[in-house]
């Protein structure tokens, strides 16, 4: 099969590409397949655990750094690219969250893996016998790097694939598949002397140009992490309640984003700066409904109600106390803690009452610590203001 393929790939790689446009995906590259030479960065990197909690990156290794180990026979990789660039701007406002905007629409991994699956239909239409898998984020494949492999663009150093044409707003879709295909010579690096990202990053987690400790990311504490959000950390991560954006906003390729066509992408009523103090009050079921198509859901709620308590102590508004009071008392352990820490970050004397109360009444000792500490930081800072 691999002669009958090779006498086709030009025309077929072709025919894929204009398929792939019809799609929605602006831009394809096309990488042969093999054990990739980056991953001695990737292995450096899980070496030093800065994937954190993000075990299944250590679990499924072997399989990142060789996608043979996926399909057996594999001979390209095909990158592909969707715009979410819905053009709106986040404004500023403590008493509002920020999202990241990849998050503003529907869940993409619903909509992208169905035009994969459509591009995967159209690549049997002209060999009914290829075998290819598709992937959007879920899968043990490194698209990035692949995405540098091929045409599609370079890592920056925020670690983001960036593409020329439009920035790094885009979702990325990986078909493996076992045809030969005309090859792309891989993308150069622009980034140059350029070091924005590195200098805005709230929290100094580009540990140095392309490494991001995932420990330090507010991507990854507000959305992967499962536990408490580190006490350091909290006051570093501002209003942003899923994900952040921050290395991508000031990226001077992002001037070429231009707004993408797919509705579904678009943002859904309320996501972008939403209210804080109604997101306190979401019941399991409310986020679960409320967030039911959209990437948010992957927080769980009370992680997510965790980082909105974390980002209403960032406000330092006495408007925010009321609710995170209700927060102290809330069911969820992780929340409470949350909230005590919050609690202790606005001295108002109804705060500092609300804790004491719930210290009378909490039993788990984490909560206790919590509030215990957040008591004892509102005292020396009356001393110190005094
Ligand atoms: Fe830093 Fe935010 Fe970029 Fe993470 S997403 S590296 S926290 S700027
Ligand atoms: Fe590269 Fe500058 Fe973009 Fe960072 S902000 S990824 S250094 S071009």
């Amino acid at each position: 099969m691999n002669e009958i393929t090779r006498l086709h790939a030009g025309s077929w790689t072709s025919r894929i590409r204009e398929e792939a446009r019809r799609l929605g995906f602006f831009k394809m590259g096309v990488a042969r397949a093999g054990a990739l030479p980056e991953s001695s960065r990737f292995d450096a990197w899980l070496a030093q655990g800065m994937h954190g909690e993000m075990d299944y990156m250590r679990r499924q290794s072997a399989r990142r750094r060789d996608p043979s180990l996926i399909l057996d026979g594999i001979r390209s990789v095909v990158v592909l690219a969707m715009n979410y660039h819905s053009g709106e701007r986040q404004a500023e406002d403590a008493l509002k969250g920020k999202i990241s905007r990849y998050a503003w629409g529907s869940d993409y991994h619903t909509l992208t893996k169905r035009r994969l699956e459509c591009l995967m239909d159209f690549i049997r239409q002209l060999e009914p016998q290829a075998r290819g898998v598709c992937y959007v984020d879920t899968g043990p494949v490194m698209e990035k790097v692949w995405g540098a492999q091929s045409s599609l663009g370079w890592i920056g150093k925020n670690a983001n694939l960036i593409s020329r044409d439009q920035g790094s707003w885009f979702f990325i879709g990986v078909i493996l598949l076992d045809l030969e295909l005309d090859y792309d010579s891989g993308s150069k690096d622009y980034c140059g002397t350029c070091t924005n990202c590195i200098s805005v990053c709230p929290t100094g987690a580009i540990v140095a140009p392309y490494v991001v400790d995932a420990r330090l990311c507010i991507s990854y504490l507000t959305i992967e992490l499962r536990g408490p959000i580190p006490r350091d950390l909290r006051s570093l991560i501002g209003n942003r309640i899923y994900g952040c954006d921050d290395c991508q906003e000031v990226c001077p390729w992002n001037r070429f984003a231009i707004t993408t066509e797919e509705a579904e992408f678009w943002p859904q009523a309320g996501n972008v700066v939403p209210e804080l103090v109604p997101l306190v009050t979401l019941s399991v079921e409310d986020f679960n409904s409320r967030f039911e198509n959209s990437p948010i859901r992957r927080a769980q709620r009370d992680g997510f109600v965790r980082n909105v308590v974390v980002a209403l102590g960032n406000s330092h508004k006495s408007e925010a106390v009321p609710a995170l009071v209700q927060a102290v008392h809330d069911r969820s352990p992780l929340v409470r803690r949350h909230a005590a820490w919050a609690l202790g970050q606005i001295p108002t004397s109804h705060a500092r009452t609300a804790l004491a109360e719930a210290r009378r009444m909490e039993r788990d000792p984490d909560v206790i610590e919590e509030i215990d500490t957040a008591l004892a930081e509102g005292r020396s800072s009356e001393r110190a203001t005094d």
